[in-house]
C-alpha cells in the first residue's frame, strides 16, 4: 500500500489515542493495510513501467510532505504515528536506493519475505482501492480533524 495511505491511517490513530497505545497500533496497522487489496505489478514489470516509477516517487515525496507538514504545525502525536505506520517500508526504500531497482523480489530476509508474503492482493486494479483510499483519509485527518 502507497506510504501516504500509511502515513495517513497512522497519524489519524495517534490523533485519537495517547502514544504508549497509538504508535504499536499505528506500527500494526501497516501490516493489516497490506494484507488490503491494494495497487500493485509483478516486480519483474516494475523497472520498466515508467507510472510505477513516477507513482512511487510521487508517493514518497507526498508522504514526506504529511511528515513535514505535521512537524511544522506542531503536530508531533500525528507526525509520530505516520512514522510508525510508514516505517516497515523504509527497508525497500533503502533497497531501491541502493540497488537502483524497483524489483523487491528476491528476499532472503524472514521479515522482508513475510512483508512480501502477506500482500497477496497486490493488484494492478488495487490503484482504485488506493486513490479513493487516500482522499477519504486525507479529508478525514487533514481536512476534518486537524
Ligand atoms: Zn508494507
Amino acid at each position: 500500500m502507497i506510504g501516504f495511505n500509511h502515513g495517513l491511517t497512522g497519524g489519524l490513530i495517534a490523533h485519537f489515542l495517547p502514544l504508549p497505545v497509538a504508535l504499536p497500533l499505528a506500527l500494526a496497522s501497516h501490516f493489516l493495510m497490506d494484507m488490503l487489496p491494494h495497487y500493485g505489478i509483478p516486480n519483474s514489470q516494475r523497472d520498466k513501467s515508467s507510472f510505477w516509477k513516477i507513482f512511487f516517487v510521487i508517493d514518497a515525496f507526498a508522504t514526506l510532505g504529511l511528515a513535514i507538514y505535521a512537524i511544522l504545525d506542531n503536530h508531533v502525536d500525528m507526525f509520530l504515528g505516520g512514522l510508525f505506520a510508514t516505517m516497515p517500508d523504509y527497508i525497500w526504500v533503502g533497497r531501491i536506493i541502493k540497488t537502483r531497482s524497483f524489483n523487491l523480489s528476491n528476499n532472503t530476509n524472514k521479515f522482508t519475505k513475510w512483508h512480501v508474503k502477506i500482500q497477496g492482493y497486490e493488484r494492478p486494479w488495487g490503484i482504485w482501492v488506493e486513490i479513493p483510499l487516500a482522499l477519504i483519509l486525507f479529508y478525514i485527518v487533514i481536512i476534518l480533524l486537524w
